[in-house]
């Protein structure tokens, strides 16, 4: 007897491949009726005996394609309808959609060989994908996903084509990007008013120019990169000059895994990761020197070629090591269309390698860290970007607008916390219009309308973010204090709603509830009570406010204050400049000073008296430069912590630091013993707190702990005390998690309270 089911299945299921695969599955397991795109996900009408109906269901949970993630799967008995065949019907447009974006793919291995294939139609063509492989997010312009809702609209398939498009047994069959040399979008490279049309002659040209140590902007997935040759030393000071990017790191592309193994050390782990559908940046210890890459830094970013235009290059004979960064002036977002390419561009690049295919939105590559434990992001956008972070028990649509440094937004709609890719600093007009544009983008795409929304925002009034959200014509606000925001990530990933752990918070800023400067906090408490501040950092003036961050000698200033007797430092070691002392005599008269909790101008103050005196050329710099620093040095013996209370103090380890450095002690071995301190100081307050609320879980949350020296430290010390130690794994500590944790807390708000 044939019995029907009525299957609507959640997650990331559009533009995966998931429809034809559900074809092919019915075909085999005998089952007739229908799958199509609905825009709540993919909906199934299957027909057959009871064991074939079951075989199918098991086969949609287990063999589905691995860019497919599932989230929910749902069965519903229905009447037969007696369909003889199985067949792939045209997408439902009502409703509110509240499927998962895919993210970008990286070209897959069947392409690749296509591409390298001289027989196959695809030959060499930049633009070859499938139904497996390819951009995503970045041509999305709408759901469902359908080729007249992305940036493919504008080239009409030529027959072939058309006929792989509608063909099941094919691997294009409903491949919304596919196109071919006969009718897609081509590259054309621009030097001056100089064009070269042709996809080969252009790509080789390009190739042969960054030979000649040239610098070509080329139009990628999410936006445009700027690439020249990363063994060219001269190529590499002319990038760093032209874009105004003094010390900051460049990260480095290269056509395989293997010459990634000999450029970095890598683990098993982030070896897949690397080769992984995401293709993130890795970061990890060098192997080899690369003078101007990056400076004064022992880690090297590298990724490897995710497009097929990736592959042509060094096909064509593209240096071996390529520097890829975002191509922009400065630290202002990467620019993806023509224009603002061209425009922005045009003093920074000798040549312009541009793709035909319009770009929907930036998506800026993704950066993963690599630390003796495990990986963490440090940025998560393209090929993360927007798929589910987290699940979440939210009774109404909730927008969480971020930070304003690092910002992301978050939206959740049924529970799927999806995550969007990185903005950067919204200081910057142009990031500022990505984070509006990427608002409107999330709304329009899940139809959802202002007033059914909880917006949430940090609690700096001053925040553009904040700004922003108090202009959006929404019923209910709800401010989430920025530290809390940082522990509320981790326990949202991690779906602890109701347990109660103790949260550290450390990063560089954030605004506290006493309108201090807040970034070295303790909690108590969980998701669904809230979290009680039980400790911090000892406060300390700050000169300058968050001004302060570009100058680690102004932060300085204000922790050394309170020492009480100083040798001078405008003497060696020391060498103090006069920003120091104009500082001090800021603090003495009492003019534009902030109290502040923040560990990471703590690490500034460090810095400063290993030598780092001049101002930081971007952000964190001097924390990464003492980190670095104190890598150098393994066993030094370390300062010991002896707190009493729920404030850290600083003061000892200053003083002896001071000491130290008038003693002639090893500046790395100094630092390392400052990170050891710095990490049982943690510890200690802690077992403290723990012992006293009875809590034997912590959450290590916020930009300090992408410090994988600190991290590992600290948790080698927990959890030698039996504590469970959790830290970010899908989002990254720093502000680019504070989204979804301000998401999760929204969850919890009563409504009543919420109204503003
Ligand atoms: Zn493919
Ligand atoms: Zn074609
Ligand atoms: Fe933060």
């Amino acid at each position: 007897m044939s019995q029907a089911v009525r299957i609507v299945i959640l997650g990331v299921v559009q533009g995966v491949g998931f429809r034809p695969f559900v074809y092919r599955l019915a075909r085999a397991s005998g089952i007739t009726g229908f799958v199509l795109n609905a825009g709540g996900g993919v909906e199934i009408h299957a027909e057959g005996s009871e064991a074939s109906l079951k075989a199918f269901i098991e086969g949609l949970r287990t063999r589905h394609p691995p860019a497919a993630k599932i989230s929910g799967l749902d069965c519903l008995p229905v009447f037969p309808r007696g369909y003889r065949e199985f067949s792939i019907h045209k997408s439902e447009h009502q409703g509110q959609p509240t499927t998962g974006i895919s993210p970008d793919l990286a070209v897959c291995d069947e392409c690749l060989k296509e591409l390298f294939d001289p027989r196959d139609r695809r030959y060499h063509y930049p633009y070859i994908n499938c139904v497996n492989c390819g951009p995503r997010f970045s041509i999305i312009e709408g759901l469902p996903y359908d080729r007249p809702r992305t940036t493919m609209k504008a080239w009409a398939w030529c027959r072939d084509c058309e006929r792989q498009y509608h063909d099941q047994q094919d691997r294009r069959f409903h491949a919304q990007p596919i196109a071919c040399p006969e009718c897609g979008p081509h590259y054309y490279l621009q030097q001056g008013d100089e064009k070269i049309h042709g996809d080969e002659a252009a790509i080789q040209e390009a190739a042969r120019l960054m030979r000649e140590g040239k610098i070509i902007a080329l139009k990628g997935v999410g936006g445009y990169h700027l690439a020249c040759d990363a063994r060219n030393p001269e190529a590499v000071r002319a990038l760093r000059e032209r874009k105004y990017r003094k010390e900051k790191p460049f990260a480095v592309m290269v056509e395989k895994l293997e010459s990634a193994r000999e450029l970095i050390e890598l683990s098993l782990e982030s070896e897949s990761l690397l080769t992984s559908p995401a293709r993130p940046i890795v970061l990890a210890k060098a192997k080899e020197s690369l003078p101007g890459v990056a400076p004064e830094n022992t880690d090297l970013g590298v990724m490897v070629s995710y497009t097929p235009l990736h592959y042509l290059l060094f096909h064509y004979g593209a240096p071996e090591v390529l520097v890829m960064t975002s191509a922009n002036r400065s630290s202002e977002p990467i620019a993806f269309s023509d224009q603002e390419a061209l425009a922005s561009l045009s003093g920074i690049a000798d040549a312009f390698l541009i793709g035909e295919r319009p770009i929907a939105r930036r998506v800026e590559d993704s950066v993963v860290q690599q630390s003796a434990f495990s990986t963490a992001f440090v940025r998560r956008s393209r090929g993360f970007a927007p798929a589910v972070a987290a699940k979440l028990p939210a009774k109404r649509p909730i927008l969480a607008v971020g930070a304003d440094l690092k910002n992301t937004v978050t939206l959740v709609v049924d529970g799927q916390a999806f995550l969007s890719q990185y903005l950067g600093d919204l200081e910057h007009l142009s990031s500022y219009q990505a984070f509006q544009e990427t608002i409107t983008d999330f709304l329009q795409m899940y139809r959802l309308k202002p007033e059914e929304l909880i917006v949430a925002h940090d609690s700096h009034p001053e925040y553009r973010s904040t700004v922003h959200a108090l202009s959006l014509a929404v019923n209910t606000r709800f401010a989430v204090q920025h530290h809390r925001s940082h522990v509320a990530a981790v326990l949202a990933e991690h779906g602890l709603f109701e347990k109660r752990v103790i949260g550290v918070a450390f990063d560089g800023t954030g605004y506290g509830d006493d309108g201090a400067i807040w970034g070295g906090e303790f909690f108590v408490g969980s998701l669904e009570e809230g979290f009680a501040r039980v400790g911090h950092l000892r406060y300390s003036a700050l000169p300058g406010g968050d001004a302060a961050a570009r100058f680690p000698v102004q932060a300085a200033a204000g922790f050394l204050f309170q020492l009480e007797e100083l040798p001078d430092l405008s003497e060696a070691p020391f060498n103090f400049p006069r920003r120091y002392f104009q500082a001090r005599e800021m603090l003495q008269r009492k003019v534009r000073t902030f109290s502040t909790s923040s560990v990471g101008r703590l690490f500034d103050t460090v810095a400063a008296l290993l030598g780092f005196t001049r101002e930081v050329s971007y952000e964190g710099q001097a924390a990464i430069w003492l980190e670095q620093l104190a890598r150098r040095a393994a066993n030094a013996q370390p300062y010991v912590y002896q707190g009493a209370g729920l404030e850290l103090d600083f003061r000892p380890v200053l003083k002896a630091i001071v000491l130290d450095r008038i003693m002639d002690r090893d500046p790395a071995a100094i630092a390392h013993a400052f990170h050891v301190w710095l990490a049982s100081a943690i510890n200690d307050i802690v077992r403290r707190l723990g012992a006293y609320a009875g809590v034997d879980t912590v959450c290590l949350s916020g930009g300090v702990f992408q410090n994988t020296l600190l991290l590992a430290t600290t948790r080698r010390l927990l959890e030698d005390c039996g504590v469970e130690v959790l830290t970010p794994r899908m989002v990254p500590p720093n502000d680019g998690g504070i989204s979804l944790g301000q998401a999760c807390l929204a969850c919890f708000v009563p409504l009543e309270q919420s109204a503003g």
